[in-house]
């Protein structure tokens, strides 16, 4: 893992975070600078920097992510409300760590199309 990736230093514990959710391919935590009320990021541990970086073998890591953002949403009480769930790729997708990251917001009705 590169030494100056700081969701790798999150993920691993290095910068303490409190994490919502965790587990052996991915955690959950909240972002710092939240867009929504609520605004969580569910990351993997495995550093990938974008989604353009992903191969056959990550197939089953972004479905687990997909299946954790469920999770946390029937867990949290916003499933039937509803929420988005996005990833930024690169420079003109809004992308600004370069460590796979997809947002999950909510709490509040989100507008479309994002800016
Ligand atoms: P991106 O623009 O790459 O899709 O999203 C990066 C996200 O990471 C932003 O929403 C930003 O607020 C969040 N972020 C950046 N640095 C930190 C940090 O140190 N801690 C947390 N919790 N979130 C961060
Ligand atoms: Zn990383």
């Amino acid at each position: 893992m590169p030494t100056d990736c700081l969701f790798c230093k999150i993920a691993q514990g290095d910068i303490p975070v409190n994490f919502i959710y965790e587990d052996e391919q991915v955690v959950a935590f909240n972002d710092i600078n939240p867009q929504a009320p609520q605004h969580f990021l569910i990351i993997p541990r495995k550093h990938i920097p974008t989604t353009v970086d992903l191969t056959v073998e990550d197939e089953s890591l972004v479905g687990h992510i997909h299946l954790v953002a469920a999770k946390i949403s029937q867990q949290l009480g916003f499933a039937a409300d509803g929420f988005r769930l996005v990833n930024n790729c690169n420079e003109a997708g809004g992308q600004a760590v370069w460590h796979l990251h997809f947002h999950l917001l909510a709490g509040r009705n989100l507008a479309w199309p994002p800016g």
